[in-house]
């Protein structure tokens, strides 16, 4: 073997200042964390499976990637891509869009399509994620027309002191007419835990048999191909997500979705559009492609995030840092919460992670005051697809205990490395 030319990826580690130390840990980690991948790669496979087969039931053919423009009425492209959607999700319906910008708009769309006024709200998963505050009107009504300033009546359930959906509280308010039930799959910006497929199928027993016909609906971002069933295959009515998260399989531009009831579906469409025009319209513009690509490439891409997020969760729980969930913990999304304790590692990680990014990794990520946030801010995104937080990104408030939520990843190796780096970096070990 020549010495000046090493084939090792150890070199390569070293080579970009990860500590031997680190690289010893992390060798030991994957070895620890074996069993959890090989869990992670038989969901990948039931739900890549599970894929395939739907974008064989709609027939789907390159003859349909061209895209319709003006109008797109009659789009068969985005018809078959939309019945995917349906069979995999297990609704009824579904509406597939580039023109749904983001998951904040999708499940808008869903609330203000299906609530009336004087109808209640009842969120039983506590407040919902940061953007959904305005929608509703939570935070204030700023004159934009929230679902508070249209007459709909808001509730939530916080979580117990444990963590946990409170059941007791829930059968409390279903003595009164619920017109949605609103349940969010992951733990966001929180420190709760996030639900699993089996919680939710609770929530929704829990609804029936208290003679209720809630429509419940379910914000599924971070939550898609993490599990092998979906919230409507539990029972939920309606579900919404994005297109630069889990489904669109780090390939999609932009886009969201919804899947459910058919006569919701056809009121949330009518959001979007027009009452009257509902799902009718929309033209692809060619990304009929690129979203049923992304589709199919899901199940793996949310396969490496997840790995890489069981590796990071046990990297620095060697490190005597609070991993949440635990590397043996059942998943229900994609997030990795890392309790730091301290702003300097706090900023360290994010920095670290942002180095290791494969775009803008010379920039120099620093907290900001972000509209919304009631303390600065800091955010490491190195992504192709502006935002996608499929790919490798972590966010975190500057407040304490300094909490990094780190998610995503389209291929594992660069979460591990990323890991490897910020521990380096942090010189915690
Ligand atoms: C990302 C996210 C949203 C909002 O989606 P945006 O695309 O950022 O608007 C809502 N809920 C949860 C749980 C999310 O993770």
């Amino acid at each position: 073997m020549s010495d000046s030319f090493s084939d090792t990826v150890t070199c390569l580690y070293q080579a970009k200042g990860i500590t031997d130390k680190v690289i010893s840990i992390a060798e030991d980690v994957s070895r620890t964390i074996r069993g959890v991948f090989r869990n992670i790669e038989n969901i990948r496979e039931y739900n890549q499976i599970r894929v395939l087969s739907a974008l064989q039931e709609v027939r789907l053919s390159d003859s349909y990637f061209g895209g319709s423009t003006g109008y797109g009425f009659d789009d068969a492209g985005r018809e078959r891509i939309e019945q995917a959607y349906a069979l995999i999700f297990g609704g009824e319906a579904a509406f597939v869009r580039s023109q749904i910008s983001s998951g904040t708009q999708a499940i808008a769309m869903a609330l203000f399509g299906i609530l009336r006024p004087g109808d209640t709200l009842l969120s039983v998963t506590g407040q919902p994620y940061d953007t959904l505050s305005q929608t509703i009107g939570i935070s204030g009504n700023n004159g934009m027309g929230s679902l508070i300033e249209f007459g709909v009546k808001y509730e939530q359930i916080d979580f117990d002191t444990h963590g946990e959906i409170n059941y007791d509280a829930l059968l409390q308010a279903l003595k009164k007419k619920i017109k949605v039930v609103f349940i969010q799959k992951s733990k966001g910006y929180t420190n709760r835990r996030a639900l699993l497929s089996a919680d939710i199928g609770k929530i929704v027993s829990t609804v029936r048999d208290a003679g209720s016909n809630a429509i419940i609906l379910v914000d599924n971002c971070y939550g898609e191909f993490v599990e092998k069933r979906e919230p409507c295959q539990v029972g939920a009515d309606l579900c919404a997500g994005s297109l630069i998260k889990n489904p669109g399989g780090g390939i999609c531009p932009t886009g969201g979705y919804l899947v459910g009831k058919k006569d919701l579906i056809e009121k949330a469409a009518s959001r979007l559009t027009s009452p009257g025009i509902g799902s009718h319209i929309g033209p692809t513009l060619g990304f009929n492609r690129t979203i049923a690509q992304g589709l199919f490439l899901a199940p793996h891409v949310v396969a490496e995030a997840l790995k890489g997020a069981v590796f990071a969760s046990e990297l620095f729980h060697r490190t005597g840092f609070d991993a949440s969930p635990g590397a043996f913990d059942l998943r229900g999304d994609i997030v990795q919460t890392l309790i730091f304790n301290d702003p300097g590692h706090l900023l360290k990680f994010c920095q670290s992670i942002q180095a290791a990014s494969p775009v803008d990794s010379f920039v120099k990520p620093e907290p900001w005051d972000m509209p919304g946030y009631e303390c600065p801010v800091i955010m490491a995104a190195g992504t192709f697809i502006q935002g996608a937080s499929i790919e490798l990104s972590c966010d975190a408030p500057m407040k304490p205990p300094y909490t990094a939520y780190l998610q995503g990843g389209l291929v594992y190796e660069h979460v591990k490395y990323a890991s490897m780096s910020a521990a380096s970096v942090m010189g915690v070990m």
